[in-house]
């Protein structure tokens, strides 16, 4: 069986974003593909958000911040969270070599923390996306990376290297 790397659904090619714009990352799924499987997730459409919908933005606080949506200030941390736990037991089954996911997502965002708003519009701070969040809790030890920093080809390759030692080791413990 072939090591699993998670990827951003809309990276992978999929028309999942709020926009519905295509962000295909062709070059990076390309070169993955050759030594992985690729696992798109999307966590806002598997929590039945549809495309195209409103833009959200992080509120509340930095250490554990909120999903609010621009236009309409629904409030989808819930909806989205209790997705999360869902997908995240299903991918700790699949042992994930590498995470390659979406920057400047409110969801997505791993390597760059993205704004996180008062309700005044003011930011008080940062944070990663809510997955993000969850794949650092659960899965310390597993490389995450985005299309921005994968856009150098030795970023890249260094990754595939790191996952792929990851992946021929037997013994990865992950957080419960
Ligand atoms: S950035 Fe994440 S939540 Fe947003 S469309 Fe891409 S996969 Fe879905």
């Amino acid at each position: 069986m072939r090591p699993v790397i998670v990827m951003s659904a809309c990276l992978a090619g999929r028309r999942t974003r709020y926009d519905g714009r295509p962000v295909y990352a062709a070059r990076i799924v390309e070169y993955l593909a050759r030594d992985f499987d690729i696992v798109a997730v999307c966590p806002e459409v598997a929590a039945g958000l549809p495309v195209p919908r409103e833009p959200i933005n992080l509120e509340g606080t930095p250490f554990s911040p909120t999903m609010i949506g621009v236009q309409s200030r629904t409030d989808y941390t819930f909806r989205v969270t209790g997705r999360l736990i869902e997908i995240m037991e299903g991918l700790l089954r699949q042992r994930p070599a590498a995470f390659v996911l979406k920057s400047r997502s409110p969801t997505c965002a791993c390597v760059t923390p993205i704004p996180v708003y008062d309700a005044y519009g003011r930011e008080i701070g940062r944070s990663l996306g809510l997955f993000a969040r969850f794949i650092r809790r659960r899965m310390p030890d597993v490389p995450l990376s985005d299309e921005r920093i994968l856009a150098d080809s030795a970023a890249l390759e260094a990754l595939a290297r790191v996952a792929l030692a990851r992946a021929a080791t037997p013994d990865q413990q992950e957080t419960p």
